[in-house]
């Protein structure tokens, strides 16, 4: 359903779980919290908080740690190897790479610049504050905040519609479910609460271990006949 012929087609993806092995979050509790610290993630899940405060909360925990031990668990989280040089592929074949997270931009800086990826990111701002762990707050523009999550994915793959072909989109929780709704059936990535979710209301999904397995499934898609002048 490419809208403008010259349009090139995008890939929206989640990171934590999805470009990553492992949740930032879930890292930093598991490694650096008490282990009789809160369970605010389960309190989201529980519906007592939103995604957005439980995350808040988590990384204000962390104001008796040093940013270096933080970085530390960052690099922990099990980034998809090589991935430059798959969204270098990815961007020849016509496909870009945008990333949205209901997460923090401060990690995901840390893990793209490692990785040297540029790549258009959709994250709540975030800084590391001595005495304060990580400060986390919803986007100062309106146009893709949500209260609940941050950032409303969603809102993010409906912008895409209007600026790209084809949009495929990935992720592994259950903040990607509105937005893994709005895309074609093969082009809808899952794994984890994602697919759990997706297969409870009778979504397809295509599923997958690692990124790269997203990646090459959508640089095999043929390119399609509107493109043809
Ligand atoms: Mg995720």
């Amino acid at each position: 359903m490419a809208q403008h012929p010259d349009a090139r087609d995008v890939l929206i993806t989640d990171l934590d779980g999805t470009l990553t092995e492992q949740d930032f979050y879930a890292l930093v509790v598991e490694r650096l919290l008490p282990s009789d610290a809160p369970d605010h993630f389960a309190a989201f899940r529980a519906g007592e908080v939103t995604h957005f405060e439980a995350l808040r909360r988590i990384f204000a925990a962390l104001a008796d740690h040093d940013e270096d031990e933080v970085v530390e668990v960052v690099h922990a989280m099990g980034l998809q190897p090589n991935l430059a040089a798959l969204v270098a592929r990815l961007r020849a074949a016509g496909w870009d790479v945008v990333i949205v997270s209901a997460g923090c931009d401060w990690y995901i800086r840390h893990l793209l610049d490692a990785a040297g990826v540029d790549v258009e990111v959709h994250a709540n701002p975030g800084r590391f504050v001595a005495g304060q762990g990580l400060v986390m707050q919803r986007p100062a523009s309106p146009r893709f905040r949500s209260e609940t999550v941050g950032v409303d994915k969603a809102a993010v793959v409906r912008d895409a519609f209007d600026r790209y072909g084809r949009v495929a989109f990935a992720g592994d929780g259950l903040p990607d479910l509105p937005a893994a709704r709005l895309v074609a059936d093969h082009r809808r990535f899952a794994r984890g609460d994602l697919a759990r979710a997706a297969a409870d209301e009778g979504l397809p999904t295509r599923p997958f271990e690692r990124w790269a397995e997203v990646a090459e499934a959508v640089l095999a898609e043929e390119p399609t006949s509107e493109c043809t002048p």
